[in-house]
C-alpha cells in the first residue's frame, strides 16, 4: 500500500533491535484518514462477505480494527486482554504470548461469549515480527471453533521469521507494507 510505506519513510523511527517507530500516525497519534484508506485496504483483500468479527489485541491493535471494522459491515471487534481484571468474567479462551517489546511472557484472553463456532474472523494487528502476537490470536480462534478468514497486518518486518512461518502454514496472511530491511536507517520495503 503506497501511501503507506510513504508515511512510513516519511515519519517512521527507526529504532535499536529491528524496532521501528511509528508513533506519529499509529501508535500514539494516530491519523484517522490513514486509517480510513488501511480499513479500505484490508476490506480489498479480504472480501469475503461472512466475515462478522475482527480479532485484534490490546492496545495498539483496538484502533486500527475499529476503524477497518467499518469497511466490513461494522463487524463486531474483540480485542484479547493482556491484563486480569474483575471485568473480565465468565469463561476465558486462554493463551500464553511472549511479548516482543518486552520479552515477557503474559496470558492473553477473550472471553468466551464473545466469540464462537458460528462466527467467521478476521484478525488484525500493528505490526508482525516473529508471531507471537498472531499465533495467539489464531489459536484463540481455535479454540473457539471459529473460522479463520485471514490475518491482516498493517507493517510486517519481513527480516523476522513471523511472517514467513505462517506462509509457509498456509494462512491467509495480507500485509499491507513489508519491511525489509532497516539497516543504517535506511527502511527498504518488499516489492508487491
Ligand atoms: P510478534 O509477536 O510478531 O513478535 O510482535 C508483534 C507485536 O509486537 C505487535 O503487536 C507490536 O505491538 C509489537 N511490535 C513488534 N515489532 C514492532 C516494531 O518494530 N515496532 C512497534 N511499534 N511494535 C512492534
Amino acid at each position: 500500500m503506497e501511501l503507506l510505506k510513504q508515511r512510513i519513510l516519511q515519519d517512521g523511527k527507526v529504532k535499536e533491535g529491528g524496532v521501528l517507530k511509528v508513533d506519529s500516525f499509529l501508535n500514539h497519534r494516530m491519523d484517522i484518514s490513514l486509517l480510513q484508506e488501511i480499513g479500505k485496504e484490508f476490506r480489498r483483500r479480504f472480501p469475503q462477505p461472512e466475515i462478522n468479527k475482527i480479532l485484534t489485541i490490546e492496545a495498539s491493535g483496538i484502533g486500527i480494527a475499529a476503524i477497518t471494522a467499518q469497511y466490513f459491515n461494522n463487524a463486531d471487534v474483540v480485542f484479547a486482554k493482556k491484563t486480569k481484571s474483575k471485568n473480565l468474567d465468565g469463561e476465558l479462551y486462554t493463551v500464553p504470548v511472549r511479548s516482543y517489546t518486552r520479552g515477557e511472557l503474559f496470558e492473553v484472553q477473550v472471553a468466551k461469549r464473545y466469540l464462537d463456532e458460528n462466527d467467521c474472523v478476521l484478525v488484525i494487528d500493528d505490526f508482525l515480527a516473529h508471531g507471537q502476537a498472531l499465533k495467539g490470536l489464531m489459536e484463540i480462534v481455535r479454540q473457539s471453533g471459529a473460522k479463520l478468514a485471514g490475518c491482516g497486518i498493517v507493517i510486517e518486518k519481513g527480516f523476522q521469521s513471523g511472517g514467513e512461518h505462517l506462509r509457509e502454514q498456509g494462512v491467509n496472511l495480507q500485509s499491507l507494507a513489508i519491511v525489509d530491511s532497516i539497516e543504517d536507517g535506511v527502511i527498504t520495503f518488499r516489492k508487491d
